[in-house]
């Protein structure tokens, strides 16, 4: 097809997630990619983009791995699919939950299989109730989740989200999801008097009566909130209280799991261990669609000893054989080539050059890392921390010249915050990461420009 066919199908014919409709129909597609290798995708005109987003923080082991591919193409060939209901198996879902189990942290021996966060998300939202409804205590319902907490787009995980914009096409959400403020590490701990408390995680759970909380939500590392690290004392607080109080964890790993943060887990940077900890993107690196449900051995057993019911749960592509098969060699490949450690290695290098780029820009602040999940902000006035007016768009305009750039990254805003995120194929070299550097820090003098005429 001729390529401007291509955009011209593409507004005709596609809805797009997560975007302005009317753009859209207006504009058609900002791009339209084709092939991608290692850090790069290359557009339908041949150019060539540094993808510093890993598509949606996914592609952990980066574009284009041909292994990944022969893997898909040998287990279709061999068993394209085979149903895990009714208690039937195959061997790649065995291997794959086999490999799994000698990565995740504690007794997170057990998995279940979904395509996506969302459905993780939902699934361990069920598991948790059911858990409680089986153990006597079905008024143990309610969910706390964080501010700012990303947690999917089904109609549960919705209602999980902590940003507001994605509650207002739902019209009714779920009921018994509850929102505390995020990082209130002094109120877990136990200080009543600290201002925050009636909205912590405690103050909620005291207020509303722990025989109602099923279970606690959280990312160690919040991401399309704006990539908020969890400050160190906070998880460990949390993990004490959820213990006071019989309420379980829920450690939403989707875009911290599988190496992201420098750590296999995000949870294992502060060596705490939840209940249950849900993952996606990064198990396949987005080479297919694959989410699980990691559940601790003693909450596996207690459920086994409490019921003999059916668990009336599960996907027509739960344990998917061809998605396990990818998911296996995509961690082969994360083990040989030591790509955890090379995010961690790289984290300096990242952080370094954000730094720079406050030194040499004076809208330019707040730069923070784990891993190779990054993010700075931008402020009229980084001194007195005066933000910019919303209508400057100066997080958006940043995203657009680095784009005219070829460098691809994110902006998040919210309450005049602008949020610069980054979160590259972990494979990515100290010399790419230089290249990222030096295109922001041309972008940023053009915005600079732009915002001061
Ligand atoms: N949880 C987190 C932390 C996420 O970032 C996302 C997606 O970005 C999800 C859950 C939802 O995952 P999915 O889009 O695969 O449903």
């Amino acid at each position: 097809k001729q390529i401007s066919q291509l955009f011209e199908l593409d507004k005709k014919h596609y809805l797009h997630p997560t975007t302005p409709i009317k753009q859209h129909q207006v504009n058609g597609p900002k791009f339209i990619f084709t092939e991608g290798k290692g850090v790069y995708l290359t557009d339908v005109y041949g150019d060539k983009y540094l993808d510093a987003l890993a598509s949606l923080w996914n592609v952990n082991i980066g574009h284009g791995r041909k292994e990944i591919a022969e893997a898909a193409y040998q287990q279709m060939s061999k068993l394209a699919y085979s149903s895990s209901f009714s208690n039937l198996s195959h061997d790649m879902v065995i291997k794959l939950s086999e490999k799994l189990s000698t990565l995740t942290p504690g007794d997170l021996n057990v998995f279940f299989y979904t395509s996506g966060g969302s459905e993780s998300n939902d699934t361990a939202f069920k598991l948790v109730r059911h858990y409680w409804k089986l153990k006597g205590e079905p008024q143990k319902r309610k969910i706390i989740a964080l501010d700012r907490a990303y947690h999917g787009i089904t109609v549960g995980a919705t209602s999980a989200t902590g940003i507001p914009q994605f509650h207002d096409m739902a019209a009714s959400l779920a009921p018994d999801f509850l929102h505390a403020a995020a990082h209130q590490t002094n109120c877990e701990q136990g200080d009543t008097t600290d201002p925050n408390y009636e909205r912590s995680i405690r103050g909620l759970i005291e207020s509303e009566g722990a025989e109602t909380v099923a279970a606690v939500i959280l990312e160690p590392i919040q991401g399309a909130g704006g990539i908020i690290i969890s400050p160190d004392g906070y998880l460990e607080a949390v993990r004490r209280l959820c213990d006071e109080y019989g309420i379980l964890l829920i450690a939403d790993e989707v875009i911290c799991g599988f190496g992201r943060t420098g750590k296999m887990f995000g949870v294992d940077n502060w060596e705490v261990v939840p209940d249950i900890m849900t993952l996606a993107k990064g198990i396949t690196s987005g080479y297919i669609q694959l989410g699980a449900v990691a559940i601790s051995e003693r909450l596996r057993d207690e459920l086994a000893i409490v019921s003999n019911d059916m668990l009336f749960h599960g996907f027509t592509y739960s344990g998917h054989p061809t998605a396990c098969a990818v998911a296996l060699k995509n961690i082969e490949i994360i083990e040989n080539e030591k790509i955890v450690q090379h995010a961690k290695d790289m984290e300096a290098e990242l952080f370094k050059g954000m730094c720079y780029l406050e030194t040499k820009h004076d809208i330019v602040t707040k730069s923070r890392a784990k891993g190779l999940l990054g993010a700075f902000e931008l402020y009229a006035d980084k001194e007195n921390r005066l933000p910019f007016e919303p209508a400057a768009m100066a997080a958006q305009k940043l995203v657009e010249e680095c784009f005219k750039r070829k460098l691809i990254i994110r902006s998040i805003t919210y309450n005049g915050t602008n949020i610069i995120a980054m979160s590259p194929p972990l494979i990515i070299t100290k010399e790419e990461i230089e290249t990222i550097i030096s295109i922001l820090s041309e972008s940023i003098s053009a915005v600079e420009k732009q915002l001061h005429n």
